[in-house]
């Protein structure tokens, strides 16, 4: 039995010359991805501007996928959290997230993460496996469908579960969906990648496509990084922060460096002058994000002096640092947490389809 391909995992070009194979015409492949991401239509039966052999011809061939959220809690601060259960039975997360006037969606790219970054619960269960192009896609085209009304939804940031440049081909390809004319029509400028710090791979980036980039510091010395992060024994700051100066930036966009605070390990105010002074070469801006915890974990979240004072150094020095809280804390929206708790059996099934769901 043959597999059926979902065109969800085509890019448009592989789509065309896989239809031009069949002898169907190119002009086809156009017309099905419109239906497919301009109206959401996800059945051939209802792509009237084909005849009626060919939809029937493409339904013995090809599927349309589409991902439903087996779960959505919404918080207290207005954000919203999705669960999603994927054909194989894994489950990822989407964290819906309101600014003053458009929604932010933070998406997975993979169900895990190999990173072992010890801060971080999604690094804590190591890697199951990387998602593909249709499954990043489905996570938009799902909370697009199930947007509260009012504002719309203008950022996307690859902030989810995974390390986006460890699934490389995957991601670029889903950005091509995201932003591509018979896609979603997502503007590049409102995309970004943010990456624990794969040096060669942040160079492919730059090369292959045009995002917004963000990088997980966390530290601002090799002993405590190595620590944190064990990609950097592979690739040290040096040579992290060389990919970063080398990398093509969007006009009047900065590269937006993450520093997950924590107490005692890397807020001290010579951790932030050190920052600082590493940051300089780099048109660079900064969110400080205070350590969202979970059990088990041997870190602590600082004091709010102790954040305030490294964000005053940080200001001083003419940066532009954010503190940035984690959104839906009530819901468990911290990177891979929400996940975390389904696997555990913690949470009880269609609880809090709510708040604007
Ligand atoms: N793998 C990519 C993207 C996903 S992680 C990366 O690391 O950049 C998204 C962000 O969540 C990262 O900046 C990471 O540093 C942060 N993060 C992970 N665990 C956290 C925690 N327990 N508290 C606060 N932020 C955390
Ligand atoms: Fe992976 Fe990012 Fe978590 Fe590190 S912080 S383990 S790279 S998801």
């Amino acid at each position: 039995m043959s597999v059926q391909h979902d065109v969800r995992n085509f890019t448009q070009e592989a789509f065309t010359r896989w239809l031009e194979d069949h002898n169907v015409a190119a002009y086809r492949a156009d017309q099905i991805l419109r239906w497919v991401y301009h109206r959401n239509i996800c059945s051939f039966s209802h792509m009237t501007d084909l005849s009626k052999d060919l939809r029937e011809w493409l339904f013995g061939q090809l599927v349309i996928s589409r991902l439903e959220p087996t779960q959505v809690l919404g918080s207290v601060d207005g954000s919203k959290k999705y669960l999603f259960r994927l054909e194989d039975g894994h489950h990822i997360e989407s964290v819906l997230i309101p600014e003053r006037n458009h929604w932010t969606l933070c998406v997975s790219s993979q169900v895990g993460c190999a990173m072992g970054c010890k801060f971080c619960l999604t690094g804590r269960s190591g890697l199951l496996r990387d998602l593909e192009p249709a499954e990043i896609v489905n996570q938009v085209c799902a909370v697009k469908d199930d947007l509260p009304h009012g504002k719309p939804l203008t950022n996307i940031v690859f902030m989810g579960m995974g390390e986006p440049l460890a699934n490389y081909d995957s991601v670029i390809q889903a950005i091509g969906t995201i932003t591509g004319n018979n896609g979603l029509q997502f503007s590049n400028r409102r995309i970004t990648v943010s990456t624990a710090g794969l040096a060669p791979r942040i160079e492919d980036l730059g090369r292959d496509i045009t995002v917004n980039l963000a990088v997980s510091l966390n530290a601002a010395d090799n002993k405590t990084r190595n620590r944190l992060m064990p990609i950097n024994r592979t690739y040290p700051m040096e040579e992290l922060l060389s990919a970063c100066g080398r990398f093509p930036l969007l006009s009047r966009r900065r590269i937006t460096f993450e520093y997950v605070l924590m107490a005692g390990v890397n807020d001290r105010p010579e951790d932030a002058k050190r920052l600082a002074k590493i940051l300089r070469p780099l048109r660079a801006k900064i969110n400080l994000i205070p350590f969202n915890p979970f059990e088990g974990t041997p870190f602590k979240t600082p004091s709010e002096a102790a954040i305030c004072a490294f964000q005053k150094i940080l200001l001083d020095r003419h940066y532009t640092a954010i503190i940035r809280r984690s959104k839906g804390e009530d819901i468990h929206a911290a990177c891979g947490q929400l996940r975390a708790r389904k696997a555990l059996g913690m949470v009880p099934p269609q609880r809090g389809r709510q708040a604007g769901a």
